[in-house]
């Protein structure tokens, strides 16, 4: 756990501040957040982030949400990462329809997608979540935020609503996020919000993932959802094509590892690798790193769990 700590704590030392709230009165508009509004379908929304990571200002989202809207009633997913943010996602939905909030979808446990959960609960929304969502966020989020806010409803195993006439369901798949990864589908409009199991023209954070757990995942997901529209967690909305981008870049992050492998080079050389020309375009590429390292003890050691992570980043001399 320590180790997984550590690499999530490379990315909190990014983030500090983020989380909490700074703005709580005043509600950003969407421009300002960097978020644009965009119809993926009748009454299904996306709000897309294009920031950059970390983002300059603590008031612009660094992930997209998502609005959902039957005739009776609406889910919004993943409130971004302060109150004011979430906010923000609630009056935006407000804006869209007069039916009510029934539900907010955490799509796992990260701060991004998370930390503007306080704002569902002041207004009594119901918050679900997946798997060990509560633990992980109240002993990892909570070092960054002191307003973290758990899900109260936890998923264990498939879930679905009914807003009047259209159904919601959230399926459990794995790879990004240790056991708390959720995707939400509506099958009368064939659109699938992915959280981040999908970043697209992004680097994506592979840190606290497992990336032959993550291509497994990206495998079932193009056969059960082929023709969906596609919502990433991070980057615009895409199609089949932004799921194979990904497992593309799974695959060179995994072949590089087996090269590394087969040629006894050592983690410090590993990391050094430069980003392949093919993804010099995403942003995110602070993160770079960080894929390379999990790479390398994933799958060039081996060690693909907590324990044996731990075990190698103190022989490393890697200090959480
Ligand atoms: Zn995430």
């Amino acid at each position: 756990m320590l180790a997984l700590f550590t690499l999530v704590g490379i990315v909190s030392l990014q983030t500090q501040g983020l989380a909490q709230d700074s703005a709580e009165s005043t509600l950003p508009t969407l421009e300002a957040a960097g978020l644009s509004l965009e119809e993926l379908a009748d009454g299904i929304y996306g709000l897309i982030a294009s920031t950059d990571f970390p983002p300059q200002d603590p008031m612009v989202a660094i992930c997209n949400g998502g609005i959902i809207i039957g005739n009776d009633g609406v889910v919004v997913v993943d409130p971004f990462h302060n109150k004011a943010l979430g906010n923000l996602l609630l009056q935006t939905a407000a804006t869209l329809t007069d039916q009510p909030v029934r539900y907010v979808i955490n799509t796992h446990y990260h701060f991004d997608h998370t930390g503007g959960n306080p704002a569902a609960s002041a207004q009594n929304l119901p918050i679900l979540g997946r798997g060990p969502i509560r633990e992980f966020m109240l002993t990892r989020n909570s070092e960054t935020d002191p307003q973290v806010t758990p899900p109260e409803v936890i998923i264990n195993g498939a879930w679905e609503v009914w807003l009047g006439d259209r159904q919601v369901q959230v399926r459990e798949f794995d790879g990004h996020s240790g056991g708390t990864d959720l995707i939400v589908y509506i099958p009368d409009a064939d659109v699938l919000m992915l959280g981040d199991l999908l970043f697209n023209q992004r680097i994506p954070y592979v840190g606290d993932g497992h990336i032959r757990t993550w291509q497994a995942t990206l495998q079932e997901l193009k056969v059960a959802y082929p023709t969906a529209t596609l919502l990433p967690g991070h980057g615009p909305v895409t199609s089949e094509q932004g799921i194979e981008t990904l497992l593309g870049f799974l695959n060179d992050l995994e072949a590089l590892a087996l090269g590394w492998q087969a040629n006894g080079v050592t983690a410090e050389e590993a990391k050094a690798t430069p980003i392949p020309d093919v993804y010099k375009d995403f942003l995110f590429q602070g993160l770079f790193p960080i894929a390379l390292e999990t790479a390398y003890q994933q799958i060039t050691l081996g060690q693909d769990d907590a324990t044996a992570m731990q075990a190698y980043l103190q022989a490393q001399s890697v200090q959480p």
